[in-house]
């Protein structure tokens, strides 16, 4: 289905978004080419669908290749397995959700999302919040790298803030990530005020999700806060971009 190599991004393309885009440009040129060819290759096998009236002109489309496979430098192409399909709405989202409880009463709720991944179905963003992650890149979010998290997550078959990795590692990482999720609750249950999204608190896959944005935005924020969990990072994604020791 994906036969032949996926059409190359043009150099003029390719410097627009590493002016756009921090992350890009303050990659080695080493990782900027291999984040070049996985972009290359995201836009040859995810089919990219703005809705709601949105439009995406070829360079918006690249900005969003680019900005979900900067979890996947290191981790590489398998990131991209299992799923198609990358829907982006104009700004956030509503969603309707419905769950039968054990007593067999349905239950229905609308949330508003900016992001979302469902473990096989498509990816799903708001233009509007991967802009504003653009606009302020050291601010602790990225909603496209958030949710690439979680793909990269599911790919084990269960989303539970534990990505498939060399086995002692996986140990090593559930270890470190449940004492770190465990006291970061305890933490924002006991009110005190954190510099970390509270979201997440939610649950071990937000855990992993948001403290994925940190790395990408904020990592020195996150290597002071959750040492144990930045450093993990770290081995999964590389040296973040918007690390000051990294632009020397
Ligand atoms: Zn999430």
């Amino acid at each position: 289905m994906f036969a032949g190599a996926p059409p190359p991004i043009s150099d003029t393309d390719w410097s627009a978004i590493a002016d756009r885009l921090p992350w890009v440009r303050r990659l080695d040129a080493d990782r900027r080419d291999r984040l070049r060819a996985l972009a290359a290759l995201f836009l040859h096998r995810k089919s990219i669908t703005p809705v709601a009236g949105l439009q995406l002109d070829a360079r918006a489309r690249l900005t969003l290749a680019a900005l979900c496979c900067l979890p996947l430098l290191e981790f590489g192409e398998e990131g991209l397995h299992g799923w198609s399909q990358l829907i982006v709405y104009p700004d956030a989202f509503r969603v309707n959700r419905s769950h039968v409880d054990a007593a067999g009463v349905m239950h229905e709720w609308d949330d508003e999302l900016i992001g979302e991944a469902w473990e096989s179905g498509p990816l799903v963003l708001s233009w509007a919040d991967v802009e504003a992650d653009i606009a302020e890149p050291d601010a602790g979010f990225c909603v496209a790298v958030h949710e690439m998290a979680h793909k990269i997550d599911a790919l084990d078959g269960v989303l539970d803030g534990t990505p498939p990795l060399p086995r002692d590692w996986q140990r090593a990482w559930a270890r470190d990530f449940q004492r770190s999720f465990d006291a970061f609750v305890a933490r924002v249950d006991g009110g005190e005020d954190l510099p970390i999204d509270p979201y997440a608190a939610e649950a071990p896959e937000e855990f992993f999700a948001v403290c994925s944005e940190y790395h990408f935005s904020a990592p020195a924020l996150l290597r002071e806060v959750l040492p144990d969990v930045a450093a993990h990072l770290v081995r999964l994604y590389g040296t973040s971009p918007m690390d000051a020791a990294s632009q020397v």
